[in-house]
């Protein structure tokens, strides 16, 4: 059976990443969110904690329970071979993802070659949506209730608001 891990930064986790993770588990019977951080560089929104906890929240309400969340700081291919990954899911939205895609995907696959990547396209409705544009949208108060699910709106929104999540 294939262990698939579809790895990214998730902060925050959108309607995009949902659609590529909910059309992966059809697929994939095993399948992990794996959210990577790195220790040394923290920049991001929301700690891992909190990412980690507002995956499984939203993969509950969409009855995707049975769909992994981890966490990992180093080599994706580390992980994989640790745990006896062979399949990688990545969402491709465009032109812009796939030169940059496409040389991770060489790339792994030149260090661990039972690793192979497996690119789901982007919904047409989520091609334009990214974690950065829903950061930039509510730390100017945008609305984001079209780019993340309902749960999340007060948290992110919370976040810039200065107040914890
Ligand atoms: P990274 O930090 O590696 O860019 P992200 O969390 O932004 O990771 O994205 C993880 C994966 O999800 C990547 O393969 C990315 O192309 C894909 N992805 C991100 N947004 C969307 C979207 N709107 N539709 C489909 N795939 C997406």
């Amino acid at each position: 059976m294939s262990k698939a891990i579809y790895p990214g930064s998730f902060d925050p986790i959108t309607f995009g990443h949902l659609d590529i993770i909910k059309r992966a588990s059809v697929i994939f019977e095993d399948l992990t969110v794996l959210v990577l951080y790195n220790k040394q560089k923290n920049n991001s929104l929301f700690s891992v904690d909190n990412r980690v906890n507002m995956i499984k929240d939203v993969l509950g309400d969409m009855g995707l329970s049975h769909v992994r969340v981890d966490t990992h700081a180093g080599l994706l291919i580390d992980y994989a071979r640790d745990t006896g990954t062979n399949v990688l899911v990545r969402g491709l939205r465009g032109v812009s993802d796939f030169d940059y895609e496409m040389s991770i995907a060489q790339v792994n696959h030149t260090q661990y070659q039972a690793l192979e990547t497996v690119f789901l396209a982007a919904s047409l409705e989520h091609s334009y949506l990214s974690s950065t544009m829903v950061r930039e949208f509510a730390s100017y108060g945008g609305d984001i209730t079209k780019f993340v699910p309902q749960r999340l709106v007060p948290i992110i929104q919370d976040r810039f608001a200065g107040r914890d999540s």
